[in-house]
């Protein structure tokens, strides 16, 4: 109670009604003469009963008073809606105030062409101008703080731009070093590979198994950084969203590692029917392959991997889950899952890069949709993409 006592247009309009009621109180004939029309004429008289112009005084007041009510709620919802994110929300609630009592001068306009109620209508005025005189004393000591708040907008407005700039920058950078890394460690990779197949007998059992040390390390950084090239191009390519049929997608992604589904025995079912979603096509592929390929890779050895797909339309959006039968996740580890590089298992437990994630992360926020997990330890896993539907 007190803090709304701090509000200076609050205050101003509490005095404001207790003046209002101490008048009242004190002049007891002023609440009689309020609606009494017999004192005088109605303007209708003075408008010589004319129907042109009472219409077009009629209609023009009616017009104003009722934009006037229109304007006023408006600005009240916004404030309702948006208070703690409106600055000195208390002020347009002063314009809405000070509106809509205008709003109602004009409908006292349009009252009195047929009922003189002048004294009614003088008080509606009155109350009129006391929101309208509150406004506008209230809006002076707001000038110098509207400033600084235009100011401190532009301020991060600039910030904005600068960190995207660099951000963009950035990107650039890791893009160029990651693609110029592949060069050498092509050679790297062609070197070691030519004196292992030429060379390989006359070298020590020893130093066989070091070339392939080296074969391998440089085959997992050939993996990283194309992952790390993946993840960059959706983050720096332009897309175009479109109706995509998830069918479609589901099978690209399929055959994209069919070989690797193959070798595993895994089963994947799709079940039930796909609405279409607004998406770009390369995208999602890239999204439902990452998502399958982990749904068959993270199963306990010896396990057979059996996956499901299915859609549930949620409001305009669609879900689409591919559930597993893996080992599952954690609570704790749910959300740090889809960071960069975050792996919970070694690579010779599970082979991988910890990028598939942020590159389905990165994939379906691109695309404006939303994703998650539902998993519990050896409950398997449950990983969902949410699109808008087209
Ligand atoms: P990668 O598969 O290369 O390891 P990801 O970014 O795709 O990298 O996944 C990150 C980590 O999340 C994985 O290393 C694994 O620990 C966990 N994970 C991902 N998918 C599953 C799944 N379906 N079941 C269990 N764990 C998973």
């Amino acid at each position: 109670m007190t803090k709304l006592l701090r509000n200076p247009f609050l205050r101003s309009g509490l005095i404001g009604a207790g003046a209002v009621v101490a008048v009242l109180l004190l002049f007891p004939g002023v609440l009689k003469d309020l609606v009494r029309a017999d004192q005088f004429m109605p303007h209708a008289t003075c408008y010589l009963r004319n129907p042109g112009i009472i219409f077009l005084h009629v209609s023009s007041d009616l017009a104003i008073g009722l934009a006037y009510v229109s304007i006023s709620t408006t600005l009240a919802y916004l404030v309702y809606k948006a208070r703690a994110k409106i600055p000195f929300h208390w002020m347009f609630l002063a314009f809405g105030l000070f509106i809509i009592t205008c709003g109602f001068t004009h409908f006292m306009e349009v009252w009195t062409v047929w009922r003189a109620v002048y004294w009614l209508a003088g008080y509606v005025k009155v109350v009129c101008a006391l929101a309208s005189v509150i406004t506008a004393i209230a809006l002076f000591p707001l000038v110098p703080k509207i400033f600084a708040l235009i100011n401190a907008v532009k301020v991060s407005e600039d910030r904005r731009v600068k960190l995207e700039n660099a951000n963009g920058e950035l990107e650039a950078f890791a893009y160029s070093v990651s693609h110029d890394l592949r060069a050498p460690l092509r050679a790297v990779q062609g070197m070691a590979t030519a004196l292992r197949e030429d060379h390989g007998e006359k070298l020590e059992p020893e130093a066989q198994e070091y070339m392939d040390r080296i074969l391998n390390a440089s085959k997992r950084m050939d993996t990283l950084i194309r992952d790390m090239l993946e993840y960059s191009k959706i983050t720096r390519t332009e897309f175009e969203m479109k109706p995509v049929r998830v069918e479609s997608a589901l099978a690209d992604a399929q055959s994209s590692i069919a070989s690797d589904l193959r070798e595993r025995g895994a089963e994947i079912r799709v079940e039930g029917t796909f609405p279409p979603v607004l998406a770009e096509p390369t995208l999602l592929t890239q999204v439902l392959l990452n998502l399958l390929s982990n749904a068959v890779k993270f199963v306990e050895p010896g396990t057979r991997p059996e996956v499901q797909v299915y859609a549930q339309e949620v409001d305009s959006k669609v879900r689409l889950c591919v559930k597993d039968n893996g080992i599952g996740i954690a609570a704790q580890y749910q959300e740090k899952i889809f960071k960069m590089f975050e792996r919970l298992h070694s690579t010779s437990e599970y082979p991988g890069t910890g990028i598939g994630l942020a590159i389905v992360q990165k994939a379906v926020l691109r695309m404006n949709g939303r994703l998650g997990v539902e998993s519990e330890p050896g409950q398997g896993s449950c990983f969902w993409i949410e699109l808008p539907r087209a």
